[in-house]
C-alpha cells in the first residue's frame, strides 16, 4: 500500500506558511505524508527545520517537498547569472532537506514556473532544455551528497513549455544521468497532455519518483472524471512503492489562487478537512 499525502496549499492562500499546524491537521485526518513548500524550508533556520522534522516524526508524518522555481532562479534561463542563481537555489534546498534526513523534492525544478510562453518569443523549447540539463547535472551532485531525490514534474503546456509529457521527462532524466533525478507525474496534467493516463504511468516505470494526484478540475479525488482504477492498475504494474500525494486547489484568492488560476470558489458548501479525509479514504480503497 502506497503512503498517501496531501499538499498543504489546499488550505492556504499563500505559498509561505507555518507548517506545524498542517503536520497536526493531516495526522489527525489520517494521512501518512504532508507535502510542503521546499522554498520555505530552504529559507528557514536549521533549528526551525529540525523542529519541524521532529514534530513530523512525533506525529508519524513523512514530509515531502515541492516547488516551481521562481523566474529569478530559472535554471534554463538564457542568462548565465540567473542559471547560476537557480543552481544555487536547488543546492540550497537539497542541503536544507538533507539536514532533515533527506527526501524527495519535486516540482518544476527544471525551469521557471508559471511560464505560459517561451520567454524569448520563439517556439522551440530545445535551447531551454539543453541549458536546464547542464544546470541539473550540477545540482544533482548536491542531491546525491545529501540523500535527496529531485523529481522533475511534468505539467501541462499552459503552465510550462519544457516537459509536458512523460516521454519528454524520460529523455530529460536520461540526459541528466543521475540516480537522484527522477520524474514526478501528476494526474491533473497527464489528463490534459497524454493519450492515456495509465499508459503514461507505465511508461515512467522505475523512473517515477513521486506522484501527484488530482481530478481534472483540481477538486479532491472523487469530484471529477479521473480514471482511478486505471491509475491504480498502472501503479501496480510498475510496482510503484513511492508516495501518492493529492494536490487539490479549490479556493480563489492570494498568490496560490493567482498562480493556480482558481478564479471561482470550488469549495462552496464543502468542509475542506472532511473532503480531504473522504478523498483519503477513497484512495486507500482504490490503491489497496
Ligand atoms: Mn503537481
Amino acid at each position: 500500500m502506497n503512503k498517501i499525502g496531501i499538499y498543504y496549499a489546499y488550505w492556504t492562500h499563500d505559498w509561505d506558511a507555518d507548517f506545524h499546524p498542517f503536520v497536526d491537521k493531516v495526522a489527525d485526518l489520517g494521512f501518512d505524508v504532508l507535502e510542503v513548500n521546499a522554498g520555505t524550508i530552504a529559507r528557514m533556520s536549521s533549528e526551525e527545520r529540525l523542529r519541524l522534522k521532529a514534530h513530523a516524526d512525533d506525529r508519524g508524518i513523512i514530509l515531502t517537498y515541492c516547488i516551481g522555481l521562481p523566474h529569478a532562479y530559472d535554471v534554463a534561463s538564457p542568462d548565465a547569472a540567473v542559471r547560476a542563481k537557480g543552481v544555487g537555489f536547488l543546492q540550497q534546498m537539497a542541503k536544507a532537506v538533507g539536514e532533515m534526513g533527506g527526501g524527495r523534492i519535486g516540482g518544476i525544478l527544471h525551469g521557471a514556473w508559471p511560464s505560459t510562453a517561451i520567454p524569448d518569443g520563439g517556439s522551440d523549447p530545445r535551447p531551454y532544455l539543453d541549458r536546464s540539463v547542464v544546470s541539473m547535472k550540477e545540482a544533482a551532485k548536491t542531491a546525491e551528497d545529501h540523500n535527496v531525490i529531485f523529481n522533475v514534474e511534468v505539467v501541462n503546456r499552459f503552465e510550462q513549455f519544457m516537459l509536458n509529457t512523460c516521454q519528454q521527462a524520460l529523455e530529460y532524466v536520461a540526459a541528466v544521468g543521475s540516480p537522484n533525478v527522477k520524474i514526478l507525474l501528476d494526474t491533473f496534467h497527464l489528463n490534459i497532455e497524454e493519450d492515456f493516463v495509465g499508459e503514461a504511468l507505465v511508461q515512467a516505470g522505475d523512473k517515477l519518483g513521486h506522484l501527484h494526484i488530482g481530478e481534472n478540475n483540481r477538486m479532491p479525488p472523487g469530484y471529477g472524471h479521473m480514471p482511478w482504477t486505471e491509475i491504480a492498475a498502472a501503479l501496480r504494474r510498475i510496482n510503484y512503492s513511492g508516495y501518492v500525494v493529492m494536490e487539490p486547489f479549490v479556493m480563489p484568492g492570494g498568490q496560490v489562487g493567482r498562480d493556480i488560476k482558481v478564479y471561482r470558489d470550488l469549495a462552496v458548501g464543502l468542509d475542506l478537512d472532511k473532503e480531504a479525509q473522504k478523498a483519503l479514504w477513497l484512495m486507500r480503497g482504490v490503491l489497496k
